[in-house]
């Protein structure tokens, strides 16, 4: 088992009841994406509660959004290349929520919200 923290939400990877690999994360469970892994052997992981996985999508103003369940997030303006960071769109009201991505896979969530 590994565990990690990265300060907000504590994450580790366990074993399902199957065998399967599983990975806890913000009090979500993933599961391991099936299919081969790409080149760069990088993992995706889906939520087992398909309505907490992350969905790209674009605002009503053609802004690149993230959709997380109920929370959204407006891509930071001034993220350029591959990594890109996501920030909460009530950040003006002092949300810390952020999700920072690599080529459209999440590498860092922090999904703590201060409102509901
Ligand atoms: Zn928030």
């Amino acid at each position: 088992m590994y565990i990690f923290d990265d300060g907000h939400t504590a994450a580790w990877f366990g074993l399902s009841s199957r065998g399967n690999e599983v990975l806890n994360y913000g009090g979500y469970r993933y599961h391991r994406a099936s299919g081969p892994r790409n080149a760069s052997q990088k993992l995706r992981w889906i939520c087992i509660k398909q309505k907490h996985l992350p969905v790209f999508t674009l605002s009503r103003f053609g802004k690149p959004v993230i959709q997380m369940g109920k929370y959204r997030f407006n891509k930071y303006c001034k993220s350029k290349g591959p990594k890109a960071r996501w920030t909460c769109v009530r950040i003006a009201q002092g949300c810390g929520a952020t999700i920072t991505t690599l080529e459209e896979m999440i590498v860092k969530m922090n999904n703590n919200h201060n409102h509901i």
